[in-house]
């Protein structure tokens, strides 16, 4: 991970250096049983603002998150991408952070979009960011629940995928936003979902 330096050096595209995992270039993938993941350029993100913190990884947690505004579902790249856009700009401009806080966001239309990616820290799980990685359904779960193609990626392959390629440890926990920090966060129905036993991972052991 060390070639990060030269692209943070050379100009600070955090794109270029947080997708190499996966992907060389924008958007061909690398890994086949990895999820497509669209990368930061395909969806149209600015620029990372100042020098991002980068994860010592393996992490040992996912957290998940609803993005309760957009409340609506996206199903199709040109919505996903442009809740994207809409997201970060948000976070940017009026919470004035780095960039789009979350890790990762899935759409109902069963991709993957890559907000801060795996190495660097986010901003999504207040006192938690360092330790995992903060992956965001888009829409509201308070009442109703993501697609089933949107859970099975956060549930499976997206885990699955990170765990084989070293950044997630095998025995990793999926916690809900709230179990952290005091929210309603990622909303009652999904929340109910991962409390389960399966289909969704039942975290058993809170963060401490
Ligand atoms: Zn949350």
């Amino acid at each position: 991970m060390a070639a990060g330096g030269n692209v943070l050096r050379s100009g600070g595209r955090l794109e270029d250096w947080s997708t190499r995992a996966l992907y060389r270039g924008c958007g061909r993938q690398a890994e086949k049983r990895c999820p497509a993941i669209h990368p930061r350029c395909r969806w149209g993100a600015a620029p990372y603002r100042g020098l991002p913190t980068p994860l010592q990884l393996p992490l040992g947690f996912l957290y998940v998150h609803h993005t309760y505004v957009p409340a609506a579902p996206c199903t199709d790249f040109a919505h996903c991408a442009a809740d994207m856009r809409s997201m970060q700009r948000f976070h940017q401009d009026t919470r004035g952070w780095d960039d789009i806080g979350y890790s990762f966001v899935v759409g109902s239309d069963g991709y993957v979009y890559e907000g801060r990616g795996w190495h660097w820290v986010g901003a999504h799980t207040r006192g938690h960011n360092s330790r995992g990685f903060g992956v965001a359904f888009v829409g509201n779960y308070t009442a109703e629940l993501p697609a089933k193609a949107a859970l099975h990626i956060v549930q499976d392959v997206l885990p699955g995928c990170a765990v084989r390629a070293g950044l997630l440890r095998p025995d990793y926990q999926m916690l809900g936003h709230r179990q952290l920090v005091r929210t309603d966060c990622p909303g009652d129905a999904l929340f109910d979902l991962l409390q389960a036993p399966g289909p969704l991972r039942s975290p058993s052991i809170l963060a401490t």
